[in-house]
């Protein structure tokens, strides 16, 4: 895709993240301070922590619990993101089918549950976050790209999945963009939500069910001890406070946690969004949109846009960066050059919204393994254990994400956690420089089977061959 129009003037574009950028933004709890006790201590409140922490407070109401945030509660990926909610725990069922061919149909069953009971758990913990269901929306600008789409009907459909391919009228119908020659809906188990509120929703349900969440509490190690007089065997540390607990999960995803281990695993890419004006009515009649579906495109470099509650457009995608050594910088979060390519590109998908300006940019880091699924792990004689690695899909995939680290903390075997999925590891991404050269050319390979039709070339058909890769 081209730019049709000149560079944007980021001077008038407010560098932050739309969904927080708003006054009834809950302010920052207290930093723990001092010695405390728990049950169980939870590391990172994003979605993985907070839904960790509301799933073991469910089951079993008497636990003492404490969630540690970095920051400040839901800072990171899980206020940054599109707020597409999808059932997959696969990132994608052709993925999941490649991957785990045999387990394929149960993984897409315990992602479906998992939906559902997310959605009753909105309900039930009275989170306003916008919720509501709709189809996703795949279109395709090029040939190839609808040849992909049909050729992955028979596994959606093998896992009972809802899927209507489109010739370029009704695609145009449904969401009007030149560049679409074609595409497809997928029905079953998809929701857009509002990632923020959904974030703090959780913390909020947390409190109210007596999980102690503290915020601006980095944790700066975890260790065993056997001489607390409390009999508790874990101690995890922030400057200024400890807490001694006898169960420690760490949901830090893609930022740098306490668990070393996971960066072999795990590598985090930038990913960046735009956000428009709310559209006026006749602008909004010029793209339809009646179902307000998440849409994207369907190349391996992908756009992915939705509209918020008040008309105004979402756009993100297509230009996932690597920094060295699994870099972690809030300066990594504004890139003038993929926020003016991006802007560039939804101009050339809605010509007809030239006028249409953007007044928020931003960006996140997220957890990639190189399967594209999460992967789990625990270490301290099982009283930790720690997920990472959603790659883009998390919204959903998260709370199954914390089902299972909670499983794994707790010795349970489970139908979840006897998966491959949960108990092999993705490929190792290899330590530097070497893991920033094979981004690299893993990337440029991508660039470039987009520019030729979906040909995969040399390089990408080896990583298939193994079933790893790179993506957001
Ligand atoms: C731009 C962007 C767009 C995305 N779009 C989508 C989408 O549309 N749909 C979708 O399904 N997924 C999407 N994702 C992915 C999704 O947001 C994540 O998978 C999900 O939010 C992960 O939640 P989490 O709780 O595991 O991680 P996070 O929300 O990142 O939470 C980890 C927390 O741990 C904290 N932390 C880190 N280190 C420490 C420490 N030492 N001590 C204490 N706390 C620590 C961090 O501050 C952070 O708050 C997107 C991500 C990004 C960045």
């Amino acid at each position: 895709m081209t730019a049709r129009v000149p560079p944007l003037d980021l001077q008038q574009v407010t560098p932050r993240v739309f969904w927080t950028d708003r006054p009834d933004r809950p302010s920052a709890r207290p930093a723990l301070q001092g010695s405390v006790e728990a049950d169980l201590v939870i590391v990172g409140a994003g979605y993985s922590g907070l839904w960790a922490a509301l799933q073991a407070a469910d089951e079993a109401p008497g636990r003492s619990i404490v969630v540690l945030e970095a920051e400040v509660c839901g800072d990171g990926a899980s206020s940054r993101n599109g707020g597409f909610c999808n059932s997959s725990l696969t990132h994608g069922v052709e993925q999941g089918a490649s991957l785990w061919p045999n387990e394929i149909q149960g993984i897409v069953g315990l992602g479906r549950q998992n939906f559902d009971q997310m959605m009753a758990d909105i309900d039930r913990y009275d989170i306003d976050c916008g919720a509501y269901l709709c189809a996703a929306l795949d279109g395709a600008t090029e040939e190839w790209q609808m040849e992909e789409l049909h050729a992955s009907i028979e596994i959606q459909q093998a896992v009972g999945n809802d899927v209507e391919m489109h010739d370029e009228d009704e695609m145009r119908r449904r969401l009007n963009s030149p560049t679409f020659i074609g595409g497809r809906s997928r029905y079953n188990h998809h929701a857009l939500v509002d990632p923020a509120r959904l974030v703090w929703g959780l913390a909020a349900a947390a409190e109210r069910v007596g999980v102690r969440l503290f915020d601006r509490s980095p944790v700066i190690g975890v260790e065993e001890t056997s001489s607390h007089t409390s009999g508790r065997t874990m101690v995890v540390s922030i400057d200024g406070g400890t807490v001694h607990a006898d169960r420690v999960i760490v949901a830090t995803n893609a930022y740098r946690g306490p668990v070393r281990r996971m960066r072999r695993y795990m590598i985090p890419v930038y990913d960046h969004v735009l956000m428009t004006e709310p559209l006026t009515s006749e602008q909004m009649a010029s793209i339809g949109w009646a179902g307000r579906e998440g849409a994207g495109d369907s190349a391996s470099q992908f756009h992915y846009t939705r509209l918020t509650e008040d008309n105004r457009i979402l756009w993100g995608g297509y230009d996932a960066t690597y920094h060295f050594n699994n870099g972690i910088d809030p300066a990594f979060e504004l890139s003038e050059g993929t926020h003016q390519k991006i802007a560039g590109h939804f101009y050339a998908m809605f010509p007809q919204l030239e006028d249409v300006r953007f007044t928020h940019r931003w960006g996140g880091p997220i957890a990639t393994t190189s399967r594209f699924t999460a992967t789990w792990g625990t270490s301290h004689g099982g009283r930790l254990s720690w997920v990472a690695g959603y790659t883009g899909l998390g919204v959903a995939a998260s709370r199954f994400g914390a089902r299972v680290a909670l499983d794994l903390v707790d010795g349970l075997e489970t139908e979840r956690t006897e998966l491959e999925m949960v108990r092999r590891h993705p490929f190792p991404f290899p330590p530097e420089p070497m893991r920033s050269a094979a981004v690299g050319l893993t990337k440029r390979a991508i660039q470039r089977s987009d520019e030729r039709d979906g040909k995969r070339g040399a390089w990408l058909g080896l990583l298939d061959r193994f079933g790893i890769g790179f993506d957001s």
